[in-house]
Protein backbone atom coordinates (compact mmCIF):
# COMPACT_ATOMS: atom_id res chain seq x y z
CA UNK A 1 0.00 0.00 0.00
CA UNK A 2 1.52 3.57 -1.16
CA UNK A 3 1.94 6.17 1.81
CA UNK A 4 -0.73 9.17 1.81
CA UNK A 5 0.78 12.30 0.67
CA UNK A 6 -1.15 15.05 2.26
CA UNK A 7 -1.43 17.78 0.19
CA UNK A 8 1.34 20.07 1.04
CA UNK A 9 0.77 22.64 3.98
CA UNK A 10 0.75 26.22 2.00
CA UNK A 11 -0.99 26.83 -0.46
CA UNK A 12 0.91 28.49 -3.42
CA UNK A 13 0.74 32.22 -3.65
CA UNK A 14 -1.45 32.32 -6.64
CA UNK A 15 -0.39 35.72 -8.38
CA UNK A 16 3.04 34.84 -9.35
CA UNK A 17 3.88 36.45 -12.97
CA UNK A 18 4.26 32.53 -14.16
CA UNK A 19 0.79 31.68 -12.56
CA UNK A 20 -1.38 29.08 -15.18
CA UNK A 21 -2.75 25.40 -14.80
CA UNK A 22 0.31 23.57 -15.94
CA UNK A 23 2.85 25.80 -13.12
CA UNK A 24 0.80 24.99 -10.72
CA UNK A 25 1.12 21.60 -11.69
CA UNK A 26 4.31 21.62 -11.50
CA UNK A 27 4.71 23.35 -8.21
CA UNK A 28 2.30 21.60 -6.37
CA UNK A 29 4.01 18.31 -7.70
CA UNK A 30 7.00 19.55 -6.28
CA UNK A 31 5.49 20.77 -2.80
CA UNK A 32 3.98 17.59 -2.32
CA UNK A 33 7.39 15.82 -2.82
CA UNK A 34 9.40 18.10 -0.63
CA UNK A 35 6.69 17.85 2.22
CA UNK A 36 7.08 14.25 1.98
CA UNK A 37 10.89 14.38 1.86
CA UNK A 38 11.03 17.12 4.30
CA UNK A 39 12.87 19.16 2.61
CA UNK A 40 14.64 22.69 4.27
CA UNK A 41 11.78 25.45 4.26
CA UNK A 42 14.88 27.97 2.68
CA UNK A 43 15.57 25.72 0.31
CA UNK A 44 11.72 24.76 -0.72
CA UNK A 45 10.88 28.68 -0.71
CA UNK A 46 13.91 29.11 -3.65
CA UNK A 47 13.15 26.01 -5.92
CA UNK A 48 9.27 26.55 -5.86
CA UNK A 49 10.01 29.82 -8.62
CA UNK A 50 12.77 29.81 -11.73
CA UNK A 51 15.22 32.21 -11.50
CA UNK A 52 15.06 34.22 -14.60
CA UNK A 53 12.51 34.58 -16.65
CA UNK A 54 12.73 36.33 -20.32
CA UNK A 55 9.83 37.73 -21.60
CA UNK A 56 10.02 38.74 -25.60
CA UNK A 57 8.02 40.46 -28.11
CA UNK A 58 9.31 41.18 -31.72
CA UNK A 59 8.10 41.16 -35.11
CA UNK A 60 8.09 38.59 -37.47
CA UNK A 61 7.16 39.70 -41.41
CA UNK A 62 4.89 37.50 -43.51
CA UNK A 63 6.21 36.78 -47.05
CA UNK A 64 3.06 39.16 -47.80
CA UNK A 65 5.72 42.08 -47.36
CA UNK A 66 3.17 44.55 -45.56
CA UNK A 67 2.11 42.26 -43.34
CA UNK A 68 4.49 42.40 -40.00
CA UNK A 69 2.76 40.16 -36.58
CA UNK A 70 4.26 41.33 -33.37
CA UNK A 71 5.37 37.64 -31.69
CA UNK A 72 5.43 36.21 -27.97
CA UNK A 73 8.75 34.24 -27.12
CA UNK A 74 9.80 33.40 -23.61
CA UNK A 75 12.93 31.82 -22.07
CA UNK A 76 12.87 30.38 -18.27
CA UNK A 77 15.99 29.19 -16.58
CA UNK A 78 14.51 27.16 -13.32
CA UNK A 79 17.97 26.86 -11.77
CA UNK A 80 21.89 27.81 -12.18
CA UNK A 81 23.23 25.81 -9.53
CA UNK A 82 23.95 22.28 -11.54
CA UNK A 83 25.71 23.88 -14.76
CA UNK A 84 24.55 25.25 -17.60
CA UNK A 85 20.86 25.03 -18.28
CA UNK A 86 19.41 22.77 -20.57
CA UNK A 87 15.98 22.76 -21.96
CA UNK A 88 13.65 22.75 -25.68
CA UNK A 89 12.30 25.51 -27.21
CA UNK A 90 8.29 24.94 -28.01
CA UNK A 91 6.61 26.40 -31.11
CA UNK A 92 2.69 26.16 -30.56
CA UNK A 93 -0.18 28.42 -30.34
CA UNK A 94 -1.01 28.24 -26.84
CA UNK A 95 2.21 28.50 -25.30
CA UNK A 96 2.25 31.19 -21.86
CA UNK A 97 4.85 32.25 -19.61
CA UNK A 98 3.50 29.36 -16.88
CA UNK A 99 3.67 26.48 -19.29
CA UNK A 100 7.56 27.06 -20.32
CA UNK A 101 7.94 27.93 -16.29
CA UNK A 102 6.64 24.61 -15.58
CA UNK A 103 8.67 22.52 -18.19
CA UNK A 104 11.66 24.18 -17.12
CA UNK A 105 11.42 23.44 -13.28
CA UNK A 106 10.61 19.79 -14.85
CA UNK A 107 13.59 19.41 -16.95
CA UNK A 108 15.67 20.64 -13.48
CA UNK A 109 14.30 17.07 -11.65
CA UNK A 110 14.79 15.29 -15.04
CA UNK A 111 18.19 16.18 -15.27
CA UNK A 112 19.11 15.59 -11.62
CA UNK A 113 17.36 12.25 -11.69
CA UNK A 114 19.58 10.86 -14.89
CA UNK A 115 22.68 12.82 -12.93
CA UNK A 116 23.26 15.18 -16.20
CA UNK A 117 25.26 18.17 -14.97
CA UNK A 118 22.97 20.82 -16.04
CA UNK A 119 19.73 22.97 -14.70
CA UNK A 120 16.55 23.11 -16.31
CA UNK A 121 15.21 25.56 -18.93
CA UNK A 122 12.58 25.94 -21.34
CA UNK A 123 11.56 28.12 -24.08
CA UNK A 124 8.48 28.85 -26.68
CA UNK A 125 7.08 31.40 -29.11
CA UNK A 126 3.59 31.62 -29.20
CA UNK A 127 2.52 30.54 -32.90
CA UNK A 128 0.95 27.82 -34.67
CA UNK A 129 4.55 26.84 -36.92
CA UNK A 130 2.06 24.68 -39.42
CA UNK A 131 0.60 28.14 -41.15
CA UNK A 132 3.89 29.81 -41.69
CA UNK A 133 6.38 29.18 -44.77
CA UNK A 134 8.99 27.49 -44.35
CA UNK A 135 11.26 31.14 -45.16
CA UNK A 136 8.54 32.70 -42.45
CA UNK A 137 9.83 30.15 -39.68
CA UNK A 138 13.30 30.68 -40.53
CA UNK A 139 12.51 34.40 -40.19
CA UNK A 140 10.80 33.87 -36.57
CA UNK A 141 13.55 31.74 -35.24
CA UNK A 142 16.54 34.06 -36.24
CA UNK A 143 14.66 36.97 -34.40
CA UNK A 144 13.85 34.92 -31.61
CA UNK A 145 17.44 33.79 -31.24
CA UNK A 146 18.59 37.17 -31.18
CA UNK A 147 15.93 38.29 -29.02
CA UNK A 148 17.29 35.46 -26.39
CA UNK A 149 21.09 35.64 -27.28
CA UNK A 150 22.13 37.02 -24.11
CA UNK A 151 20.66 34.42 -22.05
CA UNK A 152 21.91 31.40 -24.52
CA UNK A 153 25.42 29.87 -24.66
CA UNK A 154 26.99 26.73 -24.97
CA UNK A 155 28.18 27.07 -21.11
CA UNK A 156 25.04 28.92 -19.94
CA UNK A 157 21.94 27.44 -21.25
CA UNK A 158 21.35 25.00 -24.40
CA UNK A 159 17.71 24.77 -26.25
CA UNK A 160 16.86 21.62 -28.28
CA UNK A 161 13.89 20.72 -30.10
CA UNK A 162 10.22 20.33 -28.58
CA UNK A 163 6.41 20.76 -29.83
CA UNK A 164 7.10 22.28 -33.01
CA UNK A 165 10.27 22.75 -33.72
CA UNK A 166 12.90 19.80 -34.98
CA UNK A 167 16.23 19.62 -36.29
CA UNK A 168 15.90 22.71 -38.85
CA UNK A 169 15.09 25.11 -36.82
CA UNK A 170 18.41 24.38 -34.32
CA UNK A 171 20.28 24.69 -37.40
CA UNK A 172 19.04 27.86 -38.01
CA UNK A 173 19.66 29.12 -33.98
CA UNK A 174 23.26 27.60 -34.51
CA UNK A 175 23.75 29.67 -37.66
CA UNK A 176 22.55 32.35 -36.14
CA UNK A 177 24.27 32.42 -32.92
CA UNK A 178 27.56 31.27 -35.04
CA UNK A 179 27.54 34.38 -37.29
CA UNK A 180 27.04 36.69 -33.99
CA UNK A 181 29.98 35.46 -32.37
CA UNK A 182 32.04 35.41 -35.79
CA UNK A 183 32.87 30.99 -35.58
CA UNK A 184 30.84 28.16 -35.53
CA UNK A 185 29.46 26.86 -32.10
CA UNK A 186 27.76 23.75 -32.96
CA UNK A 187 27.63 23.58 -28.93
CA UNK A 188 25.13 26.01 -28.87
CA UNK A 189 22.33 23.60 -29.22
CA UNK A 190 21.26 19.81 -29.25
CA UNK A 191 19.34 18.02 -31.76
CA UNK A 192 20.68 19.44 -34.80
CA UNK A 193 21.22 17.90 -37.93
CA UNK A 194 24.46 15.11 -38.35
CA UNK A 195 26.16 16.92 -40.62
CA UNK A 196 26.42 20.28 -38.28
CA UNK A 197 27.54 17.88 -35.46
CA UNK A 198 23.97 16.36 -34.29
CA UNK A 199 24.68 13.26 -32.49
CA UNK A 200 23.57 10.18 -34.35
CA UNK A 201 20.14 8.69 -32.51
CA UNK A 202 19.27 12.07 -30.51
CA UNK A 203 15.79 12.11 -33.03
CA UNK A 204 14.43 9.25 -32.46
CA UNK A 205 16.38 8.88 -28.55
CA UNK A 206 12.80 10.15 -26.55
CA UNK A 207 11.20 7.49 -28.07
CA UNK A 208 13.56 5.05 -27.84
CA UNK A 209 14.29 5.73 -24.10
CA UNK A 210 10.89 5.13 -23.03
CA UNK A 211 10.45 2.26 -24.49
CA UNK A 212 13.85 0.75 -22.94
CA UNK A 213 11.85 1.86 -19.56
CA UNK A 214 8.84 0.32 -21.09
CA UNK A 215 10.82 -3.00 -21.26
CA UNK A 216 12.26 -2.66 -17.46
CA UNK A 217 9.17 -1.75 -15.85
CA UNK A 218 7.16 -5.25 -17.50
CA UNK A 219 9.79 -7.21 -16.38
CA UNK A 220 8.73 -5.40 -13.13
CA UNK A 221 5.66 -5.84 -13.66
CA UNK A 222 5.93 -9.59 -14.71
CA UNK A 223 4.49 -8.33 -18.39
CA UNK A 224 5.14 -10.33 -21.54
CA UNK A 225 6.02 -7.41 -23.87
CA UNK A 226 5.37 -9.87 -26.82
CA UNK A 227 1.95 -10.70 -26.34
CA UNK A 228 1.43 -7.37 -25.25
CA UNK A 229 -1.04 -3.89 -26.49
CA UNK A 230 -0.56 -0.21 -27.12
CA UNK A 231 -2.02 3.01 -27.59
CA UNK A 232 0.07 6.19 -28.24
CA UNK A 233 -1.53 9.40 -28.32
CA UNK A 234 0.75 12.03 -30.27
CA UNK A 235 2.13 10.76 -33.19
CA UNK A 236 5.00 13.22 -33.70
CA UNK A 237 8.77 13.06 -33.03
CA UNK A 238 8.12 10.93 -29.17
CA UNK A 239 4.51 9.68 -30.22
CA UNK A 240 6.24 7.94 -33.61
CA UNK A 241 9.45 6.52 -32.35
CA UNK A 242 7.90 4.97 -29.51
CA UNK A 243 5.18 3.09 -31.52
CA UNK A 244 7.87 2.01 -33.96
CA UNK A 245 10.41 0.59 -31.23
CA UNK A 246 7.27 -0.72 -29.32
CA UNK A 247 6.60 -2.90 -32.70
CA UNK A 248 10.09 -4.04 -32.79
CA UNK A 249 9.66 -5.41 -29.04
CA UNK A 250 6.69 -7.44 -30.73
CA UNK A 251 3.89 -5.11 -29.06
CA UNK A 252 0.91 -4.39 -31.21
CA UNK A 253 0.06 -1.09 -31.32
CA UNK A 254 -3.89 -1.08 -31.25
CA UNK A 255 -4.11 2.93 -31.51
CA UNK A 256 -2.35 6.32 -32.03
CA UNK A 257 -3.93 9.88 -32.83
CA UNK A 258 -2.70 13.08 -33.56
CA UNK A 259 -4.29 16.47 -33.63
CA UNK A 260 -6.80 15.49 -36.05
CA UNK A 261 -8.21 12.74 -33.97
CA UNK A 262 -7.46 8.71 -33.38
CA UNK A 263 -7.46 5.54 -35.46
CA UNK A 264 -8.12 2.00 -33.90
CA UNK A 265 -8.35 -1.28 -35.22
CA UNK A 266 -8.94 -4.35 -32.92
CA UNK A 267 -6.64 -6.42 -34.97
CA UNK A 268 -4.06 -3.80 -34.42
CA UNK A 269 -2.93 -0.84 -36.82
CA UNK A 270 0.00 -1.53 -39.82
CA UNK A 271 2.45 0.54 -38.69
CA UNK A 272 4.22 1.08 -41.75
CA UNK A 273 1.06 1.61 -43.55
CA UNK A 274 0.10 4.26 -40.91
CA UNK A 275 3.85 6.23 -41.00
CA UNK A 276 3.69 6.24 -45.40
CA UNK A 277 -0.15 7.45 -44.95
CA UNK A 278 1.08 10.42 -42.47
CA UNK A 279 4.45 11.03 -44.71
CA UNK A 280 1.87 11.42 -47.49
CA UNK A 281 -0.98 13.38 -46.40
CA UNK A 282 0.32 15.59 -43.10
CA UNK A 283 -1.66 13.83 -40.65
CA UNK A 284 -3.93 10.61 -39.72
CA UNK A 285 -7.33 11.94 -41.05
CA UNK A 286 -8.74 9.85 -43.79
CA UNK A 287 -6.57 7.32 -43.11
CA UNK A 288 -8.37 4.32 -44.45
CA UNK A 289 -7.80 0.99 -43.20
CA UNK A 290 -9.06 1.55 -39.39
CA UNK A 291 -12.09 2.87 -36.93
CA UNK A 292 -11.93 6.89 -36.36
CA UNK A 293 -11.95 7.83 -32.81
CA UNK A 294 -11.30 11.08 -30.53
CA UNK A 295 -8.35 11.74 -28.43
CA UNK A 296 -10.56 11.35 -25.63
CA UNK A 297 -11.97 7.93 -26.68
CA UNK A 298 -8.62 6.67 -27.47
CA UNK A 299 -7.15 6.96 -24.21
CA UNK A 300 -10.16 4.79 -22.80
CA UNK A 301 -9.35 2.00 -25.23
CA UNK A 302 -8.33 -1.10 -23.49
CA UNK A 303 -4.50 -1.72 -23.66
CA UNK A 304 -1.20 -2.97 -21.29
CA UNK A 305 0.84 0.26 -22.02
CA UNK A 306 -0.80 4.02 -22.59
CA UNK A 307 1.38 6.28 -23.66
CA UNK A 308 0.81 10.00 -24.08
CA UNK A 309 3.20 11.38 -26.17
CA UNK A 310 1.11 14.99 -27.39
CA UNK A 311 -0.04 17.43 -24.65
CA UNK A 312 -0.43 18.00 -21.32
CA UNK A 313 -3.31 17.69 -18.87
CA UNK A 314 -4.75 14.20 -20.81
CA UNK A 315 -5.64 11.88 -17.71
CA UNK A 316 -7.76 13.80 -15.31
CA UNK A 317 -10.22 13.37 -12.60
CA UNK A 318 -12.44 12.86 -15.52
CA UNK A 319 -11.64 9.87 -17.17
CA UNK A 320 -8.40 8.38 -15.01
CA UNK A 321 -11.26 6.20 -13.54
CA UNK A 322 -12.05 5.01 -16.97
CA UNK A 323 -8.78 4.06 -18.00
CA UNK A 324 -8.34 0.70 -19.27
CA UNK A 325 -4.37 -0.19 -19.04
CA UNK A 326 -2.25 -1.84 -16.67
CA UNK A 327 0.50 0.52 -17.28
CA UNK A 328 0.75 4.46 -18.12
CA UNK A 329 4.09 5.43 -20.14
CA UNK A 330 4.21 9.22 -20.13
CA UNK A 331 6.37 10.49 -23.07
CA UNK A 332 4.87 14.10 -22.96
CA UNK A 333 5.27 16.61 -19.86
CA UNK A 334 2.60 16.88 -17.44
CA UNK A 335 -0.11 14.60 -19.43
CA UNK A 336 -1.39 13.68 -15.81
CA UNK A 337 -2.93 15.87 -13.58
CA UNK A 338 -2.65 15.78 -9.38
CA UNK A 339 -5.87 14.29 -8.75
CA UNK A 340 -5.60 11.56 -11.92
CA UNK A 341 -2.21 10.72 -9.98
CA UNK A 342 -4.23 9.61 -6.72
CA UNK A 343 -7.25 7.83 -9.20
CA UNK A 344 -4.11 5.69 -10.67
CA UNK A 345 -2.32 4.71 -7.73
CA UNK A 346 -5.76 3.73 -5.81
CA UNK A 347 -6.32 1.71 -9.03
CA UNK A 348 -2.74 -0.08 -9.03
CA UNK A 349 -1.97 1.21 -12.50
CA UNK A 350 2.18 1.50 -12.70
CA UNK A 351 3.05 5.20 -13.66
CA UNK A 352 6.36 5.49 -15.63
CA UNK A 353 6.22 9.52 -14.89
CA UNK A 354 7.39 12.13 -17.51
CA UNK A 355 10.61 13.64 -15.64
CA UNK A 356 11.40 9.33 -15.99
CA UNK A 357 9.87 8.02 -19.10
CA UNK A 358 11.17 11.15 -21.14
CA UNK A 359 14.26 11.50 -20.12
CA UNK A 360 16.36 9.52 -23.32
CA UNK A 361 15.81 12.85 -25.40
CA UNK A 362 17.94 15.31 -22.34
CA UNK A 363 20.56 12.42 -21.92
CA UNK A 364 21.33 12.33 -25.40
CA UNK A 365 21.16 15.65 -25.66
CA UNK A 366 23.69 15.81 -23.57
CA UNK A 367 25.52 13.53 -25.09
CA UNK A 368 25.73 15.56 -28.51
CA UNK A 369 26.68 17.92 -26.29
CA UNK A 370 29.61 15.98 -24.73
CA UNK A 371 30.64 14.82 -28.39
CA UNK A 372 30.81 18.48 -29.54
CA UNK A 373 32.82 19.92 -26.92
CA UNK A 374 35.40 16.95 -27.53
CA UNK A 375 34.98 17.47 -31.06
CA UNK A 376 34.86 13.83 -31.50
CA UNK A 377 31.56 11.82 -32.42
CA UNK A 378 30.12 8.18 -30.97
CA UNK A 379 28.80 5.70 -33.11
CA UNK A 380 25.09 5.22 -32.55
CA UNK A 381 25.87 1.59 -30.89
CA UNK A 382 28.08 3.55 -28.17
CA UNK A 383 24.25 5.99 -28.20
CA UNK A 384 22.23 3.01 -27.47
CA UNK A 385 24.42 1.78 -25.31
CA UNK A 386 24.84 4.24 -23.15
CA UNK A 387 21.35 5.71 -22.93
CA UNK A 388 20.25 2.21 -22.09
CA UNK A 389 22.60 2.06 -18.96
CA UNK A 390 21.71 5.13 -17.68
CA UNK A 391 18.26 4.72 -17.89
CA UNK A 392 18.03 1.87 -16.45
CA UNK A 393 20.01 2.87 -13.41
CA UNK A 394 17.58 5.99 -13.08
CA UNK A 395 14.95 3.17 -13.06
CA UNK A 396 16.45 1.02 -10.60
CA UNK A 397 16.96 4.06 -8.44
CA UNK A 398 13.39 5.48 -8.81
CA UNK A 399 11.70 2.14 -7.99
CA UNK A 400 14.20 1.41 -5.08
CA UNK A 401 13.32 4.68 -3.06
CA UNK A 402 9.60 3.69 -4.14
CA UNK A 403 9.60 0.91 -2.85
CA UNK A 404 11.65 1.81 0.11
CA UNK A 405 9.83 4.80 1.18
CA UNK A 406 6.29 3.32 -0.31
CA UNK A 407 5.51 6.31 -2.15
CA UNK A 408 4.49 6.17 -5.85
CA UNK A 409 7.18 6.44 -9.33
CA UNK A 410 6.11 10.20 -9.92
CA UNK A 411 7.28 11.24 -5.97
CA UNK A 412 10.00 8.80 -5.95
CA UNK A 413 11.44 10.30 -8.94
CA UNK A 414 11.03 13.69 -8.05
CA UNK A 415 12.55 13.28 -5.01
CA UNK A 416 15.52 11.46 -6.47
CA UNK A 417 15.78 14.37 -8.21
CA UNK A 418 15.12 17.45 -6.05
CA UNK A 419 17.30 15.55 -3.48
CA UNK A 420 20.10 15.86 -5.87
CA UNK A 421 19.90 19.80 -6.56
CA UNK A 422 19.09 20.43 -2.96
CA UNK A 423 22.53 18.97 -1.89
CA UNK A 424 24.20 20.95 -4.50
CA UNK A 425 22.86 23.98 -3.14
CA UNK A 426 23.67 23.48 0.42
CA UNK A 427 27.25 22.55 -0.54
CA UNK A 428 27.18 26.04 -2.78
CA UNK A 429 25.22 28.00 -0.09
CA UNK A 430 23.86 31.53 -0.47
CA UNK A 431 25.77 34.44 -2.64
CA UNK A 432 27.20 36.67 -0.80
P1 LIG B 1 5.85 16.93 -32.12
O1 LIG B 1 5.51 18.34 -32.47
O2 LIG B 1 6.87 16.20 -32.91
O3 LIG B 1 4.52 16.04 -32.11
C1 LIG B 1 3.39 16.35 -31.36
C2 LIG B 1 2.27 15.40 -31.74
O4 LIG B 1 1.12 15.65 -30.93
C3 LIG B 1 1.80 15.57 -33.20
O5 LIG B 1 1.47 14.30 -33.73
C4 LIG B 1 0.53 16.40 -33.04
O6 LIG B 1 -0.39 16.22 -34.12
C5 LIG B 1 -0.01 15.81 -31.76
N1 LIG B 1 -1.00 16.67 -31.12
C6 LIG B 1 -0.99 18.01 -31.01
N2 LIG B 1 -2.10 18.41 -30.37
C7 LIG B 1 -2.79 17.29 -30.05
C8 LIG B 1 -4.02 17.04 -29.40
N3 LIG B 1 -4.77 18.05 -28.94
N4 LIG B 1 -4.40 15.76 -29.23
C9 LIG B 1 -3.65 14.76 -29.70
N5 LIG B 1 -2.49 14.92 -30.33
C10 LIG B 1 -2.08 16.18 -30.52
O7 LIG B 1 6.24 16.99 -30.57
P2 LIG B 1 7.13 15.95 -29.75
O8 LIG B 1 8.53 16.41 -29.80
O9 LIG B 1 6.76 14.56 -30.15
O10 LIG B 1 6.61 16.25 -28.26
C11 LIG B 1 5.47 15.62 -27.71
C12 LIG B 1 5.55 15.69 -26.20
O11 LIG B 1 6.75 15.05 -25.76
C13 LIG B 1 5.59 17.10 -25.61
O12 LIG B 1 4.92 17.11 -24.36
C14 LIG B 1 7.08 17.34 -25.39
O13 LIG B 1 7.32 18.31 -24.38
C15 LIG B 1 7.49 15.95 -24.95
N6 LIG B 1 8.94 15.68 -25.09
C16 LIG B 1 9.55 15.73 -26.31
C17 LIG B 1 10.92 15.44 -26.40
C18 LIG B 1 11.63 15.42 -27.72
O14 LIG B 1 12.81 14.97 -27.73
N7 LIG B 1 11.03 15.81 -28.82
C19 LIG B 1 11.66 15.13 -25.24
C20 LIG B 1 11.01 15.09 -24.02
C21 LIG B 1 9.64 15.36 -23.96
Amino acid sequence: MDTIIRPFDQPVEPKTEWNSPMFRLAQNQFLNAAQFMGLDDNLRDRLVFPQRTLLVSFPCRRDEYSEVETVFGYRVQHVLTMGPTKGGLRYHEDVNLGEVAALAMWMTWKCALMHLPFGGAKGGVRIDPSKLSRAELQRLTRRFTMEIFSMIGPDKDIPAPDMGTNAQVMAWIMDTYSQQVGHPVPEIVTGKPLVLGGAAGREEATGRGLVYLIEAAADHLGLDLKHATAVVQGFGNVGRNTAVFLAECGVQIMAVSDVSGGIHSPKGLALPAVIQYVEQNGSLAGYPDADHISNEELLELECDVLVPAALQNQITEDNAARLKCKMVAEGANGPTTLEADEILRERGIFVLPDILGNAGGVTVSYFEWVQNTQEFAWTLEETNHRLHTMLLEAFRRTLLRSQRDSIDMRTAALVEGIDRVAQAKLLRGVFP
